[in-house]
């Protein structure tokens, strides 16, 4: 048991990347916080994580929203005691090229993916510096790292996560919370199911392993950056994406 005795937040924890990494870390021992905007969604996965005999607790968040996050923050604390480790998880695509993007379509990407992360990594600092440790993981992507045409607003809050990353881990390193990014490449979700069969042909093709990943094997590597495995790792972007960047 890995995560014994700790409390984790994950958001986007109501489906894809977020669940797996919420179920690997109840049973791991974890307590989670699951946040999403669809609390039925997040019931049906705190039902899954009960019954497999695991602890989890639903919470209605819109990350991009500084008073929802500012509550929920410390309605997890005030039920589940502490916050061990954040997963900064949820984010959207809106893609379209450059020329044609809409003012509103850069805004709700940068607002969910990365003001979001943001407001999440202020309230859980303000608690783990006063536990003296905790870890923080932002899932960003190779987008972020390679950019993508017709993802500038999505590639833009990627890379945005990866500077966060690098510079609250240089904050916040004295007071022993790490704090990592994944860049995941191409993994099996809602999220990429809607891409045109053409497109991911492609980009089979450029992936060396020859397949696309699967949430669970994002989820262990978020197990690794948020266990006591990975005390001596921070600022670091960890890439599983099949070796494609
Ligand atoms: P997904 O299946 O579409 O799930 C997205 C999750 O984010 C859902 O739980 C969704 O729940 C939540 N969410 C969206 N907007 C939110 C908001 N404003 N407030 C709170 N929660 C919100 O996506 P996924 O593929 O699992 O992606 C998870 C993360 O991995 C994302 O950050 C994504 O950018 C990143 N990623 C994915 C891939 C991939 O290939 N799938 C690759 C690289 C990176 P609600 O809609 O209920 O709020």
């Amino acid at each position: 048991m890995l995560l014994d005795g700790k409390v984790a937040l994950v958001t986007g924890a109501s489906r894809g990347i977020g669940r797996a990494i919420a179920k690997e870390f109840a049973s791991q021992g974890a307590k989670v916080a699951l946040c999403a905007r669809s609390v039925d969604a997040l019931q049906a996965v705190a039902d899954e994580i009960a019954a497999a005999g695991g602890c989890a607790q639903p919470f209605a968040l819109d990350v991009s929203s500084a008073d929802g996050v500012r509550a929920v923050v410390e309605a997890v604390t005030e039920h589940l005691g502490r916050l061990d480790i954040l997963i900064n998880n949820a984010g959207i695509t809106r893609d379209g090229l450059i020329a044609r993007m809409k003012d509103d379509a850069w805004e709700e990407v940068l607002n969910t993916n990365l003001r979001g992360a943001f407001y999440l990594t202020r309230a859980a600092a303000k608690i783990m510096m006063r536990q003296r440790c905790g870890k923080i993981v932002n899932i960003s992507s190779v987008v972020g790292l390679t950019g993508n045409p017709g993802q500038a607003n999505y590639a833009a809050s990627k890379a945005g996560l990866i500077g966060m990353t690098r510079s609250v881990a240089k904050e916040l390193g004295s007071r022993n919370i790490q704090v990592n990014a994944i860049a995941p490449g191409f993994i099996v979700t809602d999220m990429t199911d809607s891409l045109p069969e053409a497109l991911k042909a492609k980009l089979l093709e450029q992936i060396p392993l020859g397949r696309l990943g699967q949430p669970e094997e994002i989820a262990k590597a978020a197990l690794f950056l948020a266990s006591d495995w990975s005390d001596y790792v921070t600022g670091q972007v960890l890439a599983v994406c099949g070796g494609l960047t």
